[in-house]
């Protein structure tokens, strides 16, 4: 793709709004030009230059690929292309070549993001647009521009704010080299954008994958009302509000479906529910005091948590749908202190739970649970699962005994060992399949419990392993801690 850019005056500098990705495989056309991933410098003044953008493979720390393949034509993230002191948005065209479209963004900057330039795909006309890669199976394309279009109504419905314009949907392939199933985003023009990873799709359509796809879709859909609109004050501190915002809009989207879909949701709050408690166990401080590597590793599950308190407390005013509409309707954006602020004015029980998870306390879960109890939510700690009593047993032993890499790969509950030859009596890559007898699939903590027993006397367990058809068992020892897995939660009741 060529850009063309037409400077106001001459100059012998052009800055781009933010460095490219190092991936960007920019060109210079013209003699004199040089291009650095921060600006285009030229040998002599210049108001008009060429550079030439070739598609990205891999993206790097959230920032976007400039130009990527989207079927047969090229997604374009039109900002990276900008400079600082002009072109501005309002100032670029852009003119797709002959037979060719251009795809902008349903919002009121309709460049302001992702836009796909290439041929008029079949379908995509009326109602949603949808770009998608021919390399991807219809059923996923299908189901996902599905999920899309129930939860904007959804949405529509319940906020009662129409969205801007009819949605635009790109469905694109992920480069090999990246290792996620799936990654997605919505640029502020309002583009939903969805990557999936061919190699490890499905070979065709799996009730238990589109269960998956279906949360993930809803949640980026709910982006596209909140657009640009979080405002940046409170940084790193405050994006669990969009994102645990977007999440649980996403699980109500879901349990409107159907029963099945709202048990599915349930059981999803309660798994989010556990980890975020989990991981405050280890804070005094809440959500807005964390160092930035919590406030990222705690943004999704805590998040939800809160949203999911403050529609509790809602309940008798419109629930977090009329909260959302008021924080979307603000004139300067929204932020953390709107979102206090407007559930103060509905002052509820709970609210010591809520302060107490954004603000910290000595016991951030005994509050939380407190709060959810007042509330009318009955939860009770429910068994935490095979793959985490796997988890939980296996890793101190790998710890003690591994000299290099090491992993637990679990599927369909069977766990095998990545231990080549670097974990002594472990090595081999085997299957692991109970300890001291006590089998995985049936007796998890029994299995945990003994490996607890010997990592506290630093002595040995017998581990009972697969290697293919044949039955092992070898002693491993322990001189490692031996933590329980995370506390698990299972929702018993909620309010009507
Ligand atoms: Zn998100």
């Amino acid at each position: 793709m060529t850009a063309e850019y037409h400077l106001q005056a001459p100059t012998l500098r052009f800055e781009f709004d933010g460095p490219l990705p190092v991936e960007a495989r920019v060109t210079v056309i013209e003699d004199g030009v040089s291009f650095a991933a921060d600006a285009v410098t030229f040998d002599r003044p210049l108001t008009v230059f060429s550079l030439l953008v070739r598609p990205d493979r891999v993206r790097v720390d959230a920032r976007y690929p400039v130009v990527s393949r989207l079927g047969e034509g090229w997604m374009i993230h039109v900002p990276s292309l900008l400079g600082q002191a002009g072109p501005h948005l309002s100032d670029v065209t852009i003119e797709p070549g002959p037979g060719w479209i251009l795809i902008p963004g349903p919002g009121s900057e309709p460049l302001n993001g992702f836009v796909y330039v290439g041929p008029d795909r079949p379908g995509s006309s009326g109602g949603t647009k949808a770009i998608s890669d021919p390399a991807l199976p219809d059923w996923l394309v299908a189901d996902s521009q599905a999920a899309l279009d129930s939860s904007a109504a959804f949405y529509a419905a319940g906020l009662n704010i129409v969205p801007p314009g009819e949605p635009v949907l790109f469905v694109g392939a992920l480069p090999e080299e990246d290792r996620r199933i799936y990654v997605g985003d919505v640029t502020p023009n309002g583009v939903i954008n969805l990557q999936f990873a061919t190699h490890m799709l499905p070979p065709e359509r799996d009730r238990r994958f589109i269960d998956l796809v279906v949360p993930f879709v809803a949640h980026e859909t709910f982006h596209v009302w909140q657009g640009d609109r979080y405002r940046e004050v409170d940084g790193v501190n405050g994006r669990w509000l969009t994102e645990g915002g977007a999440e649980y809009f996403s699980l109500l989207a879901q349990s409107a479906v159907s029963p099945a879909a709202a048990d599915r949701s349930r059981e999803v709050l309660a798994q989010r529910l556990g980890r975020c408690l989990s991981r405050m166990d280890a804070q005094t401080g809440g959500l807005v005091n964390l160092a930035e590597s919590e406030a990222e590793a705690t943004r999704y599950d805590c998040g939800t948590v809160s949203q999911w308190l403050a529609d509790l407390q809602m309940s008798g005013s419109g629930g977090l749908f009329a909260l959302w509409r008021h924080l979307l309707t603000l004139p300067d954006g929204y932020g953390v202190e709107d979102f206090r602020s407007s559930l103060s004015e509905h002052p509820a029980q709970g609210a010591t739970g809520q302060a107490a998870l954004l603000d910290g306390a000595a016991d951030i879960r005994r509050a939380v649970i407190a709060a959810l109890s007042s509330l009318g939510v009955d939860v009770e700690i429910a068994d935490p699962g095979p793959w985490s009593w796997a988890n939980a047993a296996l890793w101190p032993l790998l710890q003690s005994n591994c000299s290099g890499m090491r992993g637990i790969a679990g599927d369909n509950g069977r766990f095998t060992l990545d231990t080549g030859d670097r974990c002594g009596p472990l090595s081999g890559d085997m299957e692991a399949v109970a300890i001291a007898g006590h089998r995985f699939d049936t007796a998890g903590a029994a299995a945990f419990h003994a490996v607890e027993v010997a990592c506290s006397s630093q002595d040995e367990v017998a581990v009972n392993l697969l290697d293919g058809e044949t039955a092992r068992t070898v002693s491993v020892s322990c001189d490692q801690p031996s933590p329980p897995p995370e506390l698990a939660y299972r929702i018993v009741a909620v309010p009507d």
